[in-house]
């Protein structure tokens, strides 16, 4: 049976036709109008993440301010230079908008105008830098700056005025660094070395910069759990790998690894810092809020875990005065013995200017010794002026430091000038020798921590019997190499007996200022 005669088919597959050009066309004039907008939309979904970092441990009873000349600033392209986490972003296909990155050896409170300068520049490029969906903060965590209750603070206070709350802010902080609550409350993420000496400075970074990618590719919403652990412990007695720590620390791996969090960071804290912030900290990242409670449960099994502990956190060396050091190193014959002027720790901020240890070192008549160094530019002046082979009277060291020690008044030969000496630089060293004492005079506080410190000055440290350094813990390479180490418990900036420092800010009570203390993590 026909329903439709034949003239009534053609009609319609005249409008079949008819329609379906119409469409076409409007389908063409479509692609060619709206090509611009849908091509520029599919460029706004690379995701844009500026980068910013202040870097700095600041020893609060250090007397000499850490000024804006003492940090070493870079920015744009050269911050992203040789950088893991700068791969991460590229591997992210993530556009980095780098700004003010700025990092300064460890040494008294941060000058008001270095901060406000370095903080300014980095808001203003955040103002310019147009549409971001997140931001990376490369920090130590322990800076501290004169007028400032909590420079930190302050810093991603402002930039949450500017960015609101819906840009993710992830951060990568030193294990010595100190962030305060209020600071955590406003970022979004946050991971911290998780060995000292440190290793890892380089992975954690880039733990921080694979985190924010993640949270931005799968629009997770990090949520942090935390517990502040009420304990002054300084890095020498929390080396992460000795016990008690050591089996903490191991648990982190698989503590960020379980469903539904992201990371985990114990925070040992920066001790040489009166503040009411100064503790030690356990972070965990969970992906989303309602992965709060096992977050939360992680962070307290590891921290009722370090307060058990603590007592057990002491130096894994041999320590005491520096005469006993002294006297303990002819017990190791043939060998060279490394001890650390801990009170005087350049990495921790100290001066690096005392000289208990010279005084000490000639006191009991030790031949073959080497003391790395002492931090004073005009002696440095007037071993140029004499030069090789010649000898001066010198007043050497207690210039910055004279609360711990007095200047010693001595005769030495100049043995070493380095060449950056004669350009002025601030790396200009030289070395002298006082009754088979050698020691090096730097122009500015620097720390030897690696052995090129010593090449540089034409040294090998095992050619020696003694050699002091300025530190506490000897940093890795050190470590590695190091026959013996003993740990001088000198007096200075950076006495490792917490309870002989005048504090008067920090949050008490606090282990060990107060050692009976009663405590449980909530
Ligand atoms: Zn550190």
């Amino acid at each position: 049976m026909h329903f439709f005669p034949g003239i009534l088919k053609r009609k319609l597959s005249n409008l079949y036709n008819t329609i379906t050009m119409r469409n076409l066309f409007i389908i063409f004039l479509s692609a060619i109008l709206f090509f611009p907008v849908v091509s520029c939309k599919t460029g706004h979904k690379q995701k844009r993440v500026l980068t910013l970092g202040v870097s700095h441990e600041s020893n609060t009873f250090a007397t000499l301010p850490t000024k804006e000349s003492e940090f070493n600033v870079l920015r744009g392209a050269d911050v992203l230079k040789d950088q893991l986490w700068a791969d991460v972003f590229r591997n992210s296909d993530i556009e980095v908008i780098p700004t003010l990155h700025a990092y300064a050896w460890p040494g008294g409170v941060v000058e008001h105008s270095a901060f406000k300068n370095f903080m300014n520049e980095i808001l203003d490029s955040i103002k310019n830098a147009g549409h971001l969906d997140g931001i990376y903060m490369d920090m130590h965590g322990a800076l501290h700056a004169e007028g400032y209750e909590d420079a930190q603070l302050s810093l991603i206070q402002e930039i949450r005025k500017i960015v609101g709350n819906d840009v993710l802010i992830s951060g990568s902080f030193d294990l010595h660094g100190n962030p305060s609550p209020e600071f955590v409350e406003k970022i979004d993420m946050l991971t911290a070395y998780r060995t000292a000496p440190h290793r890892d400075g380089a992975e954690t970074r880039a733990r921080a910069v694979q985190m924010l990618a993640d949270a931005l590719k799968t629009g997770w919403k990090p949520h942090i759990e935390s517990v502040e652990i009420p304990i002054l412990v300084p890095g020498e007695k929390s080396i992460t790998e000795v016990e008690p720590l050591r089996s903490v620390y191991a648990q982190i791996p698989d503590i960020a690894g379980k469903e539904g969090l992201v990371d985990a960071s114990v925070f040992a804290g920066y001790c040489w810092a009166d503040l009411k912030r100064s503790a030690m900290r356990v972070f965990v990242v969970a992906r989303d809020k309602k992965f709060a409670a096992a977050a939360k449960y992680e962070a307290v099994g590891l921290a009722q875990q370090i307060w058990e502990k603590r007592n057990n956190m002491v130096l894994d060396v041999p320590s005491g005065s520096i005469d006993d050091m002294i006297i303990k190193s002819e017990e190791y014959t043939d060998k060279t013995v490394f001890i650390s002027d801990s009170g005087d720790n350049t990495t921790a901020g100290a001066p690096g200017d005392n000289t208990q240890v010279l005084d000490a070192l000639l006191r009991h008549d030790v031949k073959n010794a080497l003391l790395a160094g002492i931090v004073d530019p005009e002696v440095l002046r007037y071993c140029i002026d004499a030069g090789v082979g010649n000898k001066i009277t010198i007043i050497l060291g207690g210039k910055v430091d004279n609360a711990f020690c007095k200047p010693l008044r001595i005769m030495a030969e100049v043995l070493f000038i380095s060449p950056d000496s004669l350009l002025n630089s601030d790396r200009g060293i030289a070395v002298i020798e006082t009754r088979g004492v050698k020691t090096v005079i730097l122009k500015s506080r620097r720390s030897f921590v690696q052995v090129k410190d010593f090449t540089e000055a034409g040294l090998n440290s095992l050619d020696f019997k003694i050699v002091v350094v300025k530190l506490g813990y000897l940093f890795p390479e050190l470590r590695d190499i190091a026959p013996v180490h003993l740990m001088a418990l000198t007096s200075g900036f950076c006495n490792l007996d917490m309870r002989t420092l005048p504090f008067k800010k920090v949050r008490r009570p606090i282990y060990p200022l107060d050692p009976d203390m009663v405590w449980e993590p909530v």
